[in-house]
């Protein structure tokens, strides 16, 4: 047996207010007048107060992110090209020395993404896999403004390529530095703050009850559970502060074991459908009570207590094609199933079992 040797986030820095320590962070990363950084933004910040406090300089360089879709190759080659156009016209071609990635799930991606492909040739969908990423990246900042998907702490970027949705999954993809500062997730909409947030309670409920898990993960992923019940259950005062710890602890806990049922039902939805990562974890979560009977009861209350409604059949009017599309995605996902079911997954996960769920949603 080989025990994975996985990387994590080597500096961070937690608290209300953090936010203003970017620039010191930042000037140990620029030496010359030349040096610039690029600034990844979700755009739904720019008419906001967080925009006057992103500490720009000189030549650094702010792009805002569209993130109408979840994060696709050719979006991020496309960003990748406007920061190598920028460089070449202002800095010599040289890198810049840092990339931050500013916002939710998608912007953080993004942000490791760019930092990926500016020193890695051939465009992001023929690194989409395990281990294929060859050079080191930029050194790249994530900075959450929404919590609940463990980005910031885990070792992948999850893009839709031309024929997957699948991460680029390396050590180099891990942020070199976050900043978790619980004043940016403060005014979500309530249904996204919800999704989001059910991402980080959903990935603990298929970590803590999969065959993969071991105490490490099980360490991270009962108390980011903990966090989650509190946050969702208990309106306590202190919830974005929860909230941001459990996602990040949510990640470490995924780090060392696997997500299940659900995330692989979820892909194909989002795949095949276009649904966003939490919405179509919800909507997928919501019919597995044969798989986790006690994580659904506790999602149902969460659900009500924020008068939360998901939609309702929808994949009653989808083509045939489309629905077989859809199990094979979720039929694919072998770690996922494993984690499930054990090594025999093969003989449960039928088309029948995948048709079954999918026309329940
Ligand atoms: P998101 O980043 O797509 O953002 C959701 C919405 O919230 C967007 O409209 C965004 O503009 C808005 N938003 C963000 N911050 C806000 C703020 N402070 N105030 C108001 N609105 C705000 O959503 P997400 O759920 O955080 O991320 C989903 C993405 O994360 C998916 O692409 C998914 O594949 C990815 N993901 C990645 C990992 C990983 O480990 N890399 C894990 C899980 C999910
Ligand atoms: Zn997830």
């Amino acid at each position: 047996m080989k025990f994975r040797n996985f990387k994590t986030v080597p500096k961070m820095i937690f608290g209300r207010g953090s936010f203003d320590q970017l620039d010191d962070v930042l000037a140990d990363e620029r030496n010359s007048s030349d040096d610039f950084v690029v600034f990844l933004v979700d755009e739904v910040h720019k008419d906001k107060p967080l925009a006057q406090r992103i500490p720009t300089i000189g030549k650094d360089m702010l792009i805002w992110l569209d993130v109408t879709d979840e994060p696709k190759t050719t979006y991020v080659d496309a960003l990748t090209e406007q920061v190598q156009a920028y460089a070449k016209d202002n800095a010599n071609g040289n890198n810049p020395v840092s990339v931050v990635g500013i916002g939710g799930g998608s912007s953080l991606d993004l942000g490791k993404a760019v930092a990926l492909m500016l020193t890695n040739e051939g465009g992001s969908a023929s690194y989409q896999g395990w281990d294929l990423i060859k050079n080191p990246a930029v050194h790249h900042i994530g900075i959450p403004t929404i919590s609940g998907t463990g980005a910031e702490a885990s070792r992948t970027t999850v893009l839709t390529g031309p024929d997957k949705k699948l991460g680029m999954n390396s050590d180099y993809t891990v942020y070199d530095q976050i900043i978790m500062d619980p004043d940016l997730i403060q005014g979500v909409p309530k249904d996204q703050w919800f999704y989001t947030g059910m991402d980080c309670y959903i990935h603990n409920i298929e970590a803590l009850n999969g065959t993969y898990i071991n105490e490490f993960a099980r360490a991270f992923g009962e108390k980011s559970l903990d966090l989650c019940n509190e946050v969702f259950l208990q309106d306590h005062p202190d919830s974005d502060e929860k909230l941001m710890m459990a996602s990040y602890m949510g990640g470490q806990s995924i780090a060392y074991s696997q997500v299940g049922a659900c995330h692989a039902l979820s892909y194909g939805l989002s795949y095949v459908m276009g649904y966003h990562h939490g919405i179509g974890n919800c909507i997928a979560f919501d019919v597995l009570d044969d798989f986790y009977p006690e994580g659904v009861k506790v999602f149902r209350e969460m659900m009500k207590k924020h008068n939360i409604t998901l939609p309702k059949g929808i994949t009653k009017d989808l083509s045939e094609e489309d629905m077989e599309k859809m199990i094979r995605t979720a039929s694919g996902l072998a770690p996922l199933w494993e984690n499930v079911y054990g090594p025999s997954w093969k003989e449960k996960v039928t088309p029948e079992l995948l048709r079954s769920l999918y026309s329940k949603m």
